[in-house]
């Protein structure tokens, strides 16, 4: 059995016809490419690596290229992946490089730690020969005011808070799940966080159970608002509800009440290793990929 299921970030307003039908038809590309990969016998690490660096180089996503930016203009990102076998690797508020996943496969393969953040994760990616990029290219993070009224939310907590309140949420955070022939099951997830985010902000994304877990039953992704998912562990509570009740669509479903309980938007994707797909959000829109296969790859045959 192999199986890939793909999102593209959960939406709290409606985006635009010609927006939603663009990112389906992205993701539902990127999605081809790693699924293609699967059936030609590629291990899910390499795939879902591959499927994320090109969300990551798609401005379309808020990831990699296409990241929000801070209230001081810049962009950090933070990223994850964790496999069956619990390994996990994941970067925090990395400033320039041009794919965050790259980077938190290395953090897994090559170091004895589980996350690196700011300072230290980018002096680690230079180690490992991420040369220097600038993934500021998308300024949709910065349309909601001037430089000073910025400079007021940095400074004013209240104002920013009533601000960061009451502006639109848009949550396009990619995620992807994979299951390869070998029966390995490999959980992602890439974001630029949200828009207006105080500079040092971490989201869910790069936290293990948060916004991304993997045990050697399910694989789980998650996107929505960061401070409420983690504040639920709403993978982990996936995976554990999915463990005691084995009824896979009916967990996601449970973790998206949890996360409505607490007025978070949120959306799961899940792919368990017997090869179900499942997804929820409570969100109006979640552009999602999901194939899968029992026929032989090229390895198994
Ligand atoms: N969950 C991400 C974060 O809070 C945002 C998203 O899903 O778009 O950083």
């Amino acid at each position: 059995m192999i199986a890939l299921v793909c999102h593209g970030g959960c939406h709290d307003l409606m985006p635009p016809e010609d927006e939603k039908a663009l990112s389906q038809k992205k993701l539902d590309e990127y999605g081809e490419i790693g699924f293609k990969m699967l059936e030609t016998g590629a291990n899910a690490l390499d795939v879902v690596e591959n499927v994320i660096s090109l969300m990551e180089d798609d401005p379309m996503f808020d990831a990699g290229t296409g990241s929000f930016r801070n209230l001081n203009g810049i962009v950090e990102m933070d990223a994850m992946l964790m496999d069956s076998k619990q390994r996990c690797g994941a970067v925090q508020c990395i400033q320039n490089v041009r794919h965050p996943i790259k980077v938190a496969r290395a953090v897994m393969e090559k170091t004895p730690h589980c996350i690196l953040s700011g300072t230290g994760a980018v002096q680690f990616a230079r180690s490992q020969g991420f040369p220097e990029y600038d993934p500021a290219q998308n300024n949709a993070g910065n349309d909601y005011g001037e430089a000073g009224d910025r400079k007021r939310m940095l400074c004013d907590i209240q104002y920013y808070r009533d601000v960061a309140r009451g502006s639109d949420h848009v949550f396009s955070t990619v995620g992807v799940v994979a299951l390869d022939d070998s029966g390995t099951l490999v959980a992602a997830t890439s974001t630029g966080g949200i828009r207006m985010k105080m500079p040092g902000r971490v989201g869910d994304s790069a936290i293990p159970g948060a916004g991304t877990y993997c045990t050697d039953s399910v694989g789980l992704s998650a996107t929505g608002e960061g401070e409420g998912i983690m504040k639920i562990c709403l993978t982990h509570e996936i995976a554990l509800t999915y463990a005691m009740k084995g009824d896979l669509a009916e967990a996601c479903k449970a973790g998206i009440s949890k996360g409505s309980a607490i007025d978070c938007i949120c959306g799961v994707i899940a792919l368990s290793r017997t090869g179900e797909i499942s997804y929820a959000f409570n969100g109006v829109f979640m552009p999602v990929f999901h194939r899968k296969s029992d026929r032989k790859t090229r390895k198994s045959r």
